[in-house]
């Protein structure tokens, strides 16, 4: 028995699927897989990604920076594209607390992969991969290799890009830090505490007899 197959069937449904897109796309929004770029974009997806950028809190990039030069990244990046020099000068963090920070900071964009490592190893969520894909230029020299201040957007950027990932992290670091300001009251009340009913150190004249009359 001859099986029952058209030859080219699936051809004829090509064709056939390329002419209801062609002429539906007249009538039908949807049916437009193109755009007229770059005046028109296609809205970028919340897990879209393409480099990694550093982020920063407040306005000051350079002293907002969460980076504090702890090199895992650097160690990590499969392709070894990330530059890391510790700079002498500590800075404080988000907590207070005085941390290193990267005098020198370097990614070569033409050799990242975009795999997300440096991202997810960084205990500091002070790495995050951009959706910035327009990058090509023409100084041959430098290329895509981009410093510091090239790298560093504000968290407001991270919040835009990726708001679902953002929203969690800003979440994370406000708990941490309300945990860190509630102990240091406790340890300075506990302090003050105790230093209100300890007995006066000796040789204090304070706590001397009074001279016998
Ligand atoms: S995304 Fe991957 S390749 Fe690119 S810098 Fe991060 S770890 Fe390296
Ligand atoms: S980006 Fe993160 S992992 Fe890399 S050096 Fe800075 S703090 Fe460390």
């Amino acid at each position: 028995m001859v099986p029952r197959v058209i030859l080219g069937g699936g051809i004829v449904k090509g064709m056939i699927e390329t002419a209801r897109n062609f002429v539906g796309s007249y009538t039908d929004a949807s049916r437009l897989t193109t755009v007229e770029y770059p005046e028109q974009r296609i809205p970028l997806h919340a897990n879209a990604r393409q480099f990694p950028f550093l982020v920063f809190d407040g306005t000051d990039p350079m002293a907002g920076l969460r980076c504090v030069a702890c090199q895992i990244c650097e160690k990590e990046c499969p392709p070894q594209c990330i530059y890391i020099i510790k700079d002498s000068v500590k800075k404080p963090d988000y907590l207070g607390k005085m941390q290193m920070q990267p005098k020198v900071f370097d990614i070569d964009l033409s050799v990242c992969m975009s795999c997300q490592i440096c991202v997810e190893v960084c205990p500091f969520d002070a790495i995050k991969m951009d959706t910035e894909f327009e990058l090509s230029n023409d100084d041959r020299f430098a290329g895509l290799l981009v410093n510091k201040h090239q790298l560093a957007k504000p968290n407001s950027h991270f919040a835009r890009i990726h708001p679902a990932e953002a929203a969690e992290v800003d979440g994370r670091l406000a708990a941490e830090k309300a945990k860190a300001e509630a102990k240091a009251r406790a340890d300075a009340e506990a302090k003050a505490k105790a230093a209100a009913t300890s007995p006066p150190p000796a040789g204090n004249p304070s706590s001397s007899p009074p001279p016998k009359s």
